[in-house]
């Protein structure tokens, strides 16, 4: 079978299983903030904790277009549940990237089938978007580093077992991202979940706070074996990150759009369908454009990755504007639905619960800004 063949049965397999297991149970398990564990078994199966790693370690090796387009048809029904295998994808392809050969062929097909699963760890209390300030240490001891600090903030952190670790081995370092190093760490004795955090939306995922108290690892557990390089292989994922923030952000524009141009052809005032007002239909016309826009920026982004050319530049203009689309979408679906948005009987209200996180992940969208102005300096030379 060809890849677009492969690619294009993926696609289909999981339209069949986003209608059938994600959206019947979104509602219930959002307003319960319930982690949702059978999910999790259906990934499994379906192949998305390998998704983006490569056939010869047990992954899909799906391209990035059709990986976003995996994305966005999840989330589109339900953003919460793309995060269980995207940010576990970030720190696989972080190994599939940066690791040693022995790393690769120790976690990837472990990662690929979810029986290890996980994500990022990079934010702590004091440090986000500065993530140079982190004060997470790791001292070498012998043929072990002892770790000791906090994390906030990680996707995966109760359920998951395994992340790429953020750390310090020089504190002292200037610049300071020399003295930063990356590890894959296995929870275990001095590595502890802290507490779950309670969130406005993007909810049933666990977001939680990561204990970190004379943690011992192997030195074999470095990523790639050379200290120094960890803010490198933190940012190494970030075009890809985007591209996926991008496709979450189109997902939830695209159905605040669906669910707004059907409410508006149901619902009556003054003896009309409220698609028939004016000002509703501005709205249905903005909404559709900007949906558009997104999916096309989406769509450059990661064509661009796929051929290997630089894409920094369309991966945040994409995450900007997908992102806050998803954010306007949600808005202007609440004001189609008028009272009814404030029903948790209805979609929406969660829509716009959810689209928020799109502008801060992977970079809020004010360095998203920062870095498109940066690129059109450098591109663009007086
Ligand atoms: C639900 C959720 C899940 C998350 N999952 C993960 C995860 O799995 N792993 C992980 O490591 N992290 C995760 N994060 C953390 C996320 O990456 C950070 O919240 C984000 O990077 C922003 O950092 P901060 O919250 O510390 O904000 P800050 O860095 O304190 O920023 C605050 C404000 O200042 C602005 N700002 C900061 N610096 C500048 C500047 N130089 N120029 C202009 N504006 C600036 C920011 O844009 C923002 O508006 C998650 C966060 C949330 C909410």
């Amino acid at each position: 079978m060809s890849m677009n063949e492969i690619d294009a049965q993926v696609l289909d397999t999981i339209d069949r299983w986003v209608e059938k297991e994600v959206k019947p149970i979104a509602k219930k398990f959002d307003q319960a903030d319930e982690y949702p564990h059978e999910l999790v078994e259906q990934m499994k199966e379906l192949g998305l904790f390998g998704a983006t790693i490569g056939p010869e370690y047990g992954g899909l090796g799906l391209s990035a277009t059709t990986y976003a387009t995996v994305v966005a048809r999840i989330a589109k029904a339900w953003m919460a549940p793309v995060g269980i295998f995207n940010s576990h994808l970030i720190m696989a392809a972080c190994v599939q990237r940066d690791g040693t050969e022995e790393q690769r062929r120790r976690f990837l097909p472990r990662f690929a089938s979810g029986e290890l699963r996980g994500g990022l760890a990079l934010t702590e209390p004091n440090a986000g978007t500065d993530l140079q300030g982190i004060r997470m240490v790791a001292r070498r001891d012998g043929d072990h580093y002892v770790i000791n600090g906090t994390k906030t903030w990680i996707t995966n952190g109760v359920y998951g077992t395994c992340f790429a670790l953020l750390t310090k081995t020089d504190p002292e370092a200037v610049p300071r991202h020399k003295g930063m190093t990356m590890f894959v760490a296995e929870k275990g004795d001095g590595f502890r979940v802290g507490r779950k955090i309670r969130k406005l939306g993007y909810r049933s995922i666990d977001s939680a706070e990561l204990i970190f108290d004379d943690y011992r690892i192997e030195t074999n557990r470095l990523i790639g074996g050379e200290e120094g390089r960890g803010f490198h292989h933190a940012v190494g994922g970030l075009e890809l990150g985007r591209i996926n923030v991008a496709a979450r952000g189109l997902g939830i524009a695209q159905a605040a759009l669906a669910d707004a141009l059907r409410y508006a052809q149901e619902r009556q005032t003054f003896g009309k369908p409220i698609a028939q007002h004016q000002a509703i239909q501005l709205k249905l016309a903005d909404m559709a454009t900007r949906v558009e826009a997104s999916r096309l920026l989406v769509e450059q982004a990661a064509r661009k990755y796929d051929t290997g050319e630089r894409c920094d530049l369309e991966a945040s203009m994409a995450k900007l504007f997908a992102s806050e689309s998803a954010v306007t979408n949600s808005l202007e679906a609440m004001r189609v639905f008028g009272g009814y948005s404030y029903s948790v009987e209805f979609d929406v209200e969660r829509y716009y619960r959810d689209a928020p996180l799109m502008c801060i992940g992977e970079g809020t969208n004010e360095m998203q800004r920062v870095i498109i102005a940066k690129q059109l300096i450098e591109r663009n030379p007086a």
